[in-house]
């Protein structure tokens, strides 16, 4: 039986104003992504640290580590400029839940905008445990990367897992993080947050694996999953990503169970302003950090 995502009214506001929740919302409101969240606690196989947390982003760019209080600083002047963003979200560049400094910059930013939308995007190792955290920093949407369910396909995408201290390796590893974020993903269900779930596609690892957790995603009442194309580096290489045809059918399989988003560009974990139209680049490349 599928469980109804019974989000408040107000949620449903919220996310209709979410560039990444609504396919409307992409064309009229922008996201700021505040990269202040170095640090890692696990390590996927297609992740090679130099760059972004693959999870939420593309590599090859590699966003510069803000403090807490340049991240408001970066807030204040972007605000400024750009009033349609309505979202401030923490997505790498490491696991925003393995850093101190994420819940620091969401008290800033809360304390100074309480009206905007925090969002958060994790790979769901510290999510039971940092929950309470998490809901008295005002974060209201929420990502978690799960690439499988089954100990048998997460072990072939994860190679370890650090938790309180102590490494985990392939099978102990899969299920340490499979348990954890699926007791993280049903706590902040239930406590009425916008679930999203990003799914890294690698083929012949988890593409038939997917549909299935769709219907376990769907029966726990997460709100919108976005299937995201394997980028193939670093231990993962060698491996293909999947065409668009391919990610497409697996989409249709999933959608019977939970609404798909489609139009993610796999931003980076500094990126502003609507998806698509990366300001953060563009600025870069001209040296004019707030271009209009
Ligand atoms: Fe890399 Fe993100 Fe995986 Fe951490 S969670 S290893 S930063 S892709
Ligand atoms: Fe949204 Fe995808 Fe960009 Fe994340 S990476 S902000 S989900 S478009």
């Amino acid at each position: 039986e599928n469980k109804k995502n019974d989000l408040s009214n107000e949620m449903r506001r919220k996310i209709s104003e979410h560039p990444c929740y609504s396919g409307e919302a992409q064309h009229k409101f922008g996201r700021l992504h505040l990269a202040v969240a170095p640090k890692c606690n696990i390590q996927c196989n297609y992740c090679d640290r130099k760059f972004d947390c693959v999870n939420e982003s593309r590599p090859g760019v590699a966003s510069e580590v803000l403090t807490p209080k340049e991240a408001l600083f970066r807030t204040d002047q972007i605000l400024k400029e750009h009033p349609f963003i309505h979202v401030i979200g923490i997505a790498g560049p490491g696991d925003p839940l393995a850093n101190e400094e994420t819940f620091e910059t969401f008290r800033l930013i809360r304390d100074k905008y309480p009206d905007l939308t925090l969002c958060v995007s994790t790979n769901g190792l510290l999510l039971a445990d940092r929950f309470d955290d998490l809901q008295k920093s005002n974060v209201e949407t929420l990502t978690v990367t799960m690439n499988a369910m089954d100990p048998d396909i997460q072990m072939q995408i994860v190679d370890h897992v650090v938790y309180q201290k102590k490494h985990y390796h392939g099978r102990e590893a899969a299920e340490l993080l499979i348990e954890k974020q699926l007791s993280g993903i049903q706590k902040a269900v239930d406590s009425g947050l916008a679930v999203k779930i990003n799914t890294v596609l690698i083929p012949g690892i988890n593409d038939e694996h997917t549909p299935k957790m769709a219907k376990r995603l769907s029966e726990m009442g997460v709100y919108i999953m976005n299937i995201m194309p394997l980028i193939n580096q670093a231990r993962f290489e060698d491996r293909r990503p999947p065409t668009e045809e391919e990610r497409s059918a697996i989409q249709n399989k999933c959608l019977p169970y939970v609404k798909q988003m489609k139009h993610c560009r796999q931003c980076r974990s500094d990126a502003y302003g609507l998806i698509g139209n990366d300001l953060s680049q563009i600025s870069k490349v001209r040296g004019d950090e707030f271009r209009t």
